[in-house]
């Protein structure tokens, strides 16, 4: 199980000098501290995320996805408590496969096609395609959702609806 801080510093809420440093040097934010006090505690050690988002409508927690379960917790649990502490909804996502976490940051639209577009500049994109009729059933912004994944994978991704 790993934490964005470490053990002791989840167990004891205060920062040693190095999770301080990562904090100030913003690889990690004051949402992934506060939330890895909280697990820590919920999950008695166990349970461990790699980063945390706040978006408009959402906290979203990646982690790999062994992990995912152990955070949402006995039928939701732990998920209605961070709910209710932070007073937006959560999502957990998880971070092992990148279609996967197209497809869960998409949910409940449905993708109809993944494909990787060799552009002829060298670059790379994920080229999303999710039928129109599901626009209005995602849950985040286009462009908030494009951002996120590009961020936390480095591939470029765009989304278009057919
Ligand atoms: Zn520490």
């Amino acid at each position: 199980m790993t934490l964005p801080i470490c053990n002791i510093c989840a167990k004891t809420g205060v920062l040693c000098s190095v999770c301080e440093s990562k904090l100030e040097s913003g690889k990690i934010s004051e949402l992934d501290v506060e939330l890895s006090k909280i697990l820590y505690k919920l999950g008695k050690g166990e349970i461990g995320f790699e980063r945390a988002i706040d978006t408009k409508n959402f906290i979203v927690i990646l982690t790999r996805k062994e992990n995912v379960g152990k955070i949402i917790g006995k039928s939701g649990d732990n998920i209605r408590q961070l709910s209710k502490k932070f007073g937006k909804q959560i999502r957990v996502i998880g971070t092992d496969d990148l279609n996967e976490m197209i497809y869960d940051f998409v949910a409940p639209g449905r993708i109809i096609s993944i494909n990787t577009v060799y552009k002829p500049d060298g670059s790379v994109i994920q080229r999303v395609r999710i039928n129109k009729r599901d626009r209005k059933k995602l849950r985040m912004g286009i462009d908030e959702i494009e951002k996120l994944i590009s961020s936390l994978t480095n591939s470029n991704v765009e989304i278009s609806f057919e």
